[in-house]
């Protein structure tokens, strides 16, 4: 947490070049990324307006590491209550955590597929999801079918509307293609070269 806060501030530092506060984003995502970092990276980059060369707008790098820490300050009330509440049965002698520690985030395996709209919106239902008890995306809950989604090591069953993963497969043959076109996209985002409309969900 205080890591968190240590590289919030770097990004806020307008004395370091660009290019530190920007590596400072990264490790704040490290700490806390409610979609994984790749999609949460991808979600900042579009909402923030980051450029590819962040130096143009550092302005942009603020926007992006407030809107974490939006979606931080959602989650942080309540894992200190869950480890207040887990310091009472530890010492009552409860082994396994009742409930367990609440969770921040959602997977969405493809970078440039998850949720919509602000983070500090979404993540009151990221948090719920685990209690989801629902048919639909335990984030969204709509009730859509699902699409596939190849990493190339696995297929994933994600949420038709929002990302989300639903389930898992490992892929029966390795896919190799798959996999490098995967990681080009990638790195694309990573660059900011990538464009931001939603890409086929082959
Ligand atoms: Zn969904």
């Amino acid at each position: 947490m205080t890591s968190f806060a240590t590289h919030r501030r770097k990004v806020h530092d307008g004395a370091l070049p660009a290019h530190r506060r920007m590596s400072a984003l990264r490790t704040c995502l490290t700490e806390f990324a409610p979609y994984g970092f790749r999609a949460t990276f991808h979600h900042l980059r579009g909402s923030a307006g980051i450029p590819r060369n962040p130096a143009h707008d550092p302005d942009s790098l603020v926007r992006a590491v407030e809107e974490l820490q939006a979606a931080r300050e959602v989650w942080v009330p309540g894992i200190l209550a869950w480890q207040e509440a887990r310091r009472v049965q530890k010492r009552a002698g409860v082994r396994r955590p009742d409930p367990p520690a609440p969770q921040p985030r959602a997977w969405c395996p493809n970078p440039e597929f998850h949720p919509l709209g602000p983070l500090a919106e979404v993540m009151p239902r990221v948090l719920r999801a685990r209690e989801y008890a629902g048919r639909g995306c335990p984030v969204c809950e709509a009730d859509h079918s699902a699409v596939s989604w190849s990493d190339g090591h696995g297929v994933h069953r994600l949420c038709a509307h929002c990302g989300v993963q639903l389930g898992w497969t490992p892929q029966a043959v390795d896919d190799v293609h798959r996999r490098s076109a995967c990681a080009s996209r990638w790195r694309a985002v990573w660059r900011g070269d990538a464009e931001w409309e939603r890409p086929p969900r082959a």
